[in-house]
């Protein structure tokens, strides 16, 4: 007779479509795996469809995954038009470079700076122009933003330009979280209750 603790079937995520076993007839705890089906890399830590019947017996968890959807994609739009709205402080969005240490490696972060502005003049004193920098997190340094966008003639000019690239972002990931949610779609209308899938032997 079979052992009832071991799981005998496999069944997809509703939320993620990873095929796994099920433990107590529910899905085992798992990240998300979406990956491969669209760039959905917004996700992180534990997929909510953990836990939870699978999408061959149940499609309980899609409609209030949209409507988070939902949610979110507004709040990422609102966000979108306050970072592309008017400047009117001394400050702008930096994609910058945090340094790994030997524990963790190095990756990048959005943070939003106070700009300092200094001019400059040619040798000759032909031309003159500003160089735009701002301080590390620390306060201890004075950072350059990348090369070939750090000088301008004016403040609002270059932070409108730094600005733009933060929104640039930001659509991306709206446009990532509004493929997620037509998928989401397409699997809420597509659902219909079928068999598991039976492990195979030596599985
Ligand atoms: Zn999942």
């Amino acid at each position: 007779m079979a052992n009832k603790n071991k799981a005998s079937f496999k069944g997809h995520c509703q939320l993620c479509d990873r095929l796994q076993m099920l433990p107590g007839g529910k899905m085992a705890k798992h990240g998300y795996t979406v990956a491969n089906r669209g760039n959905w890399g917004f996700f992180n830590g534990t997929c909510a469809g953990s836990d939870e019947l699978p999408y061959e017996q149940s499609a309980a968890l899609l409609p209030p995954m949209i409507a988070e959807q939902t949610r979110v994609i507004a709040n990422l739009e609102k966000w979108r038009e306050e970072v592309l709205s008017p400047v009117v402080e001394q400050k702008c969005w930096v994609h910058e470079y945090v340094r790994g240490s030997y524990h963790r490696s190095g990756y990048y972060r959005w943070r939003y700076v106070d700009v300092i502005a200094t001019p400059r003049t040619s040798q000759d004193g032909s031309y003159s122009w500003i160089l735009f920098t701002y301080k590390s997190e620390d306060g201890k340094t004075e950072e350059h933003f990348s090369a070939g966008s750090d000088t301008g003639k004016d403040v609002v000019t270059f932070c409108a330009k730094m600005n733009a690239k933060k929104a640039d972002d930001i659509s991306r990931n709206i446009k990532n979280h509004n493929e997620y949610k037509v998928w989401l779609e397409k699997r809420l209308a597509n659902f219909k209750v079928t068999d598991l899938i039976p492990r195979k032997e030596g599985e």
